[in-house]
């Protein structure tokens, strides 16, 4: 678990690596779908280090529009089983907290929107036997981290991932706000492609600064929400095991890879090894 940019798959992989019978299964609502991988953040296919993944670009978001948390809940336990039935580990990775709660409390009731209605009670009781690790990294560093991974992700090809998005939507009129469409970088680039985007003059500049402002913005308003989940899901009673990844994070924002490295071993990778040594063994 862990907010958006945290290193939640990084850490999946440096856990199933250790643990040989690991498999990952994905927990962000976003990237449950096909397509818009950069704009997502799916983890690439050389980084997952051959570990196999579940529920990760595996929907369509124009045939099913939007998976409920109980469809999650139902695909992900039936997947789970289906794991634990050949003597493997599942790791859930992801940041939608209100998926994880959806898949492991024991009572879930699909009508209610538990980190959103005011009235509904956040239980403790799962029907699994977790360990639930945390990543966390301070604000303040998380959010110079994520204004530069935004600026990363349009060199590493979001714009032209944007482009063919929007070229193929566009004779289905305004972007409905569904599944993947969702995805932050969708709603703040509507403005941009609409107006005829794509082109250099002086507007074109404007709209896709606007908008890669409003990417930047949104996505560390998103983190905060998370962090916050995340707090009400410790309070309710679940054990919740936070590593604290920000001085790893300060070592990349210096641009220090060798010692950031370093450090997200001792400090996140280490510990959290421990953590699920011991959990195994109980
Ligand atoms: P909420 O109830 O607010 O939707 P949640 O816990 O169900 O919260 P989050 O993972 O916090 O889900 O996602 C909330 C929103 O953040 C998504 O609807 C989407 O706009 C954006 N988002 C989440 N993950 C991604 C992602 N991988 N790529 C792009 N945008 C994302």
């Amino acid at each position: 678990m862990g907010a958006t940019g945290t290193g939640k798959s990084r850490l999946s992989i440096d856990l199933a690596t250790r643990f040989f019978s690991s498999e990952i299964i994905n927990s962000d609502k976003i990237q449950l779908y096909r397509g818009l991988d950069i704009t997502t953040n799916k983890i690439p296919l050389q980084d997952r280090l051959g570990v196999p993944h579940h529920l990760l670009g595996v929907f369509d978001s124009d045939l099913i529009e939007e998976l409920t948390p109980s469809q999650y809940r139902l695909h992900a336990s039936s997947i789970i089983e289906d794991i634990l039935g050949r003597n493997k580990l599942p790791l859930i990775v992801g940041g939608s907290n209100s998926l994880i709660h959806a898949l492991v409390s024991d009572r879930f009731d699909p009508n209610s929107d538990v980190f959103n209605d005011v009235d509904s009670i956040l239980s403790s009781e799962l029907r699994y036997d977790c360990c639930f690790l945390w990543v966390d990294v301070g604000i303040e560093v998380l959010y110079e981290y994520l204004l530069r991974r935004v600026d990363d992700m349009f060199d590493s090809g979001m714009f032209e991932e944007l482009v063919e998005f929007f070229e193929s939507e566009a004779e289905s009129g305004p972007i409905q706000q569904f599944g993947i469409k969702k995805a932050i970088g969708i709603p703040e680039f509507e403005d941009f492609f609409r107006s005829g985007g794509g082109g250099d003059d002086t507007v074109d500049t404007q709209l896709k600064e606007r908008a890669i402002q409003a990417i930047k913005y949104n996505t560390c308003e998103l983190a905060k929400r998370q962090i916050e989940k995340i707090q009400r899901l410790r309070s309710a009673g679940w054990d919740l095991r936070r590593l604290i990844a920000t001085e790893a994070f300060r070592a990349v924002l210096l641009s220090d890879s060798d010692m950031s490295s370093e450090i997200w071993e001792k400090n996140v990778v280490e510990p959290s090894v421990k953590i699920v040594k011991t959990f195994l063994e109980e």
